[in-house]
């Protein structure tokens, strides 16, 4: 169940609501969710404890939400929400622009990120991913270069003028990465973190949920739940393949989720085909193939020097690949009704309207 109060209701008013289901046995908790003060109550409630609610002076609507979903369900809200990312130039997801970030996997020099950067920027990209803080495996793999990554994105964030998106791992490198960057990542193998989550979500920066390798479409929308009810509804999920029988591939991408999450939420999907496959002849086909299956954008690794990356080089596509899959994205979001975002250029100023 979710409470919406008048906008002109007292400050106060929530306590009443949230004892009202306390009263019936029903956990809630308030927030503030795009300029709106609600009440969002554990269970969806039986259709009295509504009508009762709804006779209460501060009370404007009371949604019985059906699912364990809320905020993110579109019963909550039924058009796409959009989520700008970015200061001079955004990206901005969920509209009928398709929205492209490419960078390498990690951030490793100043000399790597420019010529990535340059390459990415003038194939189309929209924004520049890299990774600062590497949740690796193995604790003798790179583990990034952690704050001095994150000044190294700032400084492609102030030359190219690109939104830049990179991985935050923990409650405490928020601020630095909320300041230096454009959108907080939360990694696959964080996606239950609930602390990082509540924490992403009181930032009230943009968020990137990548989906668990292991989680189900419910647990990731769930994931997301803690971000909105934080008052942050500035979310962006990402398809990245969930682990399968089959080795052949890094991971096995599950379109039939993006179609499925976008049915179920109104958030904007994007799709990682880097990850999900772990081979750059698949990162071309698998692209397309999300753009025709409703993805909102993509996330890609691209690299101008693949065998010498120091994390995911196998996976990479290099500057050609790159070119050649955005030429093939264009008359394929064309036929979809959709279109690739408008280039943000070295000035920092928009290509085309
Ligand atoms: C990444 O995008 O750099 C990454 C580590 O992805 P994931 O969390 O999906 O494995
Ligand atoms: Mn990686």
């Amino acid at each position: 169940m979710i409470v919406l109060l008048h906008s002109e209701a007292p400050r106060d008013s929530s306590g009443i609501v949230t004892e009202t289901l306390s009263e019936n046995g029903i956990d809630a908790v308030s927030t503030t969710l795009g300029g709106a003060a609600l009440i969002v109550a554990e269970s969806s409630g039986t259709p009295e404890l509504a009508e009762m609610l709804e006779g209460l002076p501060a009370v404007a609507r009371v949604l019985r939400v059906p699912g364990p979903q809320r905020l993110t369900s579109r019963a909550f809200r039924q058009e796409n929400t959009s989520v700008r990312v970015g200061e001079n130039v955004q990206a901005v997801f969920g509209g009928r622009d398709f929205v492209v970030i490419a960078g390498p996997c990690a951030v490793e020099t100043a000399e790597q990120m420019t010529g990535i950067a340059d390459l990415v920027q003038a194939g189309g990209a929209n924004m520049l991913r890299g990774g600062a803080f590497k949740p690796r495996t193995s604790p003798y793999s790179f583990q990034g270069l952690g704050l001095a990554g994150l000044t190294l994105l700032a400084e492609q964030r102030r030359r190219t003028g690109l939104p830049v998106v990179t991985e935050v791992v923990t409650p405490q490198d928020i601020e630095s990465v909320a300041e230096e960057t454009d959108m907080l990542q939360i990694g696959a193998r964080n996606m239950q973190n609930f602390e990082l989550l509540r924490e992403a979500g009181a930032s009230g920066k943009p968020v990137l949920l990548k989906r668990g390798m292991s989680a189900t479409i419910e647990e990731w929308l769930l994931a997301a739940e803690y971000l909105l009810h934080m008052g942050n509804d500035d979310v962006v999920l990402c398809e990245r393949g969930i682990r399968s029988y089959d080795r052949s591939t890094r991971f096995t991408l599950d379109l039939g989720a993006v179609a499925e999450a976008k049915r179920l939420t109104h958030l904007p999907v994007i799709v990682d085909p880097s990850h999900s496959t772990g081979k750059p002849h698949l990162v071309g086909p698998m692209s397309l193939a999300a753009a025709a299956a409703g993805a909102d954008g993509l996330i890609i690794d691209v690299h101008t020097d693949a065998r010498a990356a120091l994390c995911d080089g196998a996976q990479a596509i290099d500057g050609a690949q790159f070119t050649s899959l955005m030429d093939k994205l264009g008359p394929l979001l064309e036929a979809v009704g959709r279109r690739l975002a408008p280039t943000a250029h070295p000035a920092g100023s928009l290509a085309s309207a």
